[in-house]
């Protein structure tokens, strides 16, 4: 365990968030079912993303910035978060939106125009050159008399991460406190800047237990690589000395399904079931195929009957309010 004093944070989440046992979907699947309540970092300013946004936007408030440029799809959690936390901090955002152009004007997108955030509409294939055209974007700002700070897709680099690296410190007291010791860490994977913190703790021992993410879009091979470049980053920032991604952390990519953003009914069926045995809400971009993942993934066995395991709701309530999808989301009426 260590204590030496990380990256300045702003207080952006409502910290600790609560640690609750799921008692019968716990039940019914043979696992005590932890669910780490990331949703509630806050309402409209609420998820994962809230955890990494602290520690980049301290670093952009240190460096005087006063314009965000971020991007993501057009219904990005991160994004929205950006906006949002950039207005908490008086600062102006520029969102470079996938898609934006022919989007529904609904859930993510609809709160990034209430905060007033420039939106960007590009296309998927612009959104592959994302990081010049920020870097553009910025640079033309800066030429005009702004202070422009770049965060990358989803907030996940060394700083961002050192949010879950963070978090995890959380959760142990928690566990620690509750009296036990989690077997199984598990959470969505979109850009891989959660899983990379949580692997951070990990491996720095701050945390036991095997870590397990679920890719919600690319491959295990892609996210196991970013991870290690996070991790490399987090290394030489802030003088860790770790040796890449440690062997109880792994990346699963069998349940991306129809791919990013897009559902298969059996998915659909899980993340109501959670809905309608607990009262738990999950959404259909990340969590809901992350449950998913798990709760097959306990009954192929790999994750033993029994195993205390701890799933990281990283939130996206507002993924079910994009405004195309309900009925495919809502089911049968019961
Ligand atoms: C972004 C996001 C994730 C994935 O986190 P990454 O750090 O991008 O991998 C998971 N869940 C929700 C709800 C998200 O918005």
């Amino acid at each position: 365990m260590t204590t030496e004093l990380g990256p300045t944070r702003c207080k952006l989440a409502l910290r600790p968030t609560p640690l609750e046992l799921a008692r019968r979907a716990s039940a019914e699947l043979g696992i005590e079912l932890w669910i780490k309540r990331d949703d509630l970092t806050g309402s409209t300013l609420s998820g994962n993303k809230i955890r990494k946004l602290e520690v980049l936007l301290a670093d952009a408030e240190r460096l005087g910035a006063d314009v965000v440029l971020t991007c993501g799809g057009a219904q990005s959690n991160h994004a929205r978060a950006t906006a949002i936390a950039a207005r908490q901090l008086g600062m102006d955002a520029v969102l470079f939106l996938r898609g934006a152009a022919t989007a529904h004007l609904s859930g993510n997108l609809l709160l990034d125009r209430l905060v007033g955030a420039e939106i960007r509409a590009i296309t998927p294939e612009e959104y592959r050159q994302r990081d010049a055209l920020m870097a553009e974007a910025a640079a033309t700002l800066k030429a005009s008399g702004r202070r422009p700070y770049v965060i990358p897709e989803g907030g996940s680099n060394a700083l961002g991460s050192y949010g879950y690296y963070a978090a995890a410190q959380e959760l142990r007291a928690q566990t620690e406190e509750r009296g036990f010791a989690p077997d199984w860490l598990i959470t969505a994977v979109g850009s891989g800047g959660t899983f990379a913190g949580l692997a951070a703790a990990v491996a720095r021992r701050e945390i036991g237990g095997r870590l397990l993410g679920f890719a919600v879009c690319d491959d295990r091979a892609t996210f196991r690589a970013r991870a290690e470049s996070i991790l490399a980053e987090m290394g030489s920032r802030f003088d860790w000395s770790i040796e890449g991604l440690p062997a109880s952390c792994d990346i699963e990519d069998g349940y991306v399904g129809r791919g990013y953003g897009l559902n298969r009914p059996d998915e659909l069926e899980t993340l109501r079931w959670i809905a309608s045995t607990e009262g738990l809400i999950l959404d259909p971009v990340y969590t809901g195929k992350a449950l998913h993942g798990l709760v097959a993934e306990v009954r192929r066995g790999r994750i033993a009957a029994g195993s205390r395991v701890v799933f990281w709701h990283t939130g996206g309530i507002f993924g079910l309010f994009r405004g195309d999808e309900a009925e495919q989301v809502a089911g049968a009426p019961g």
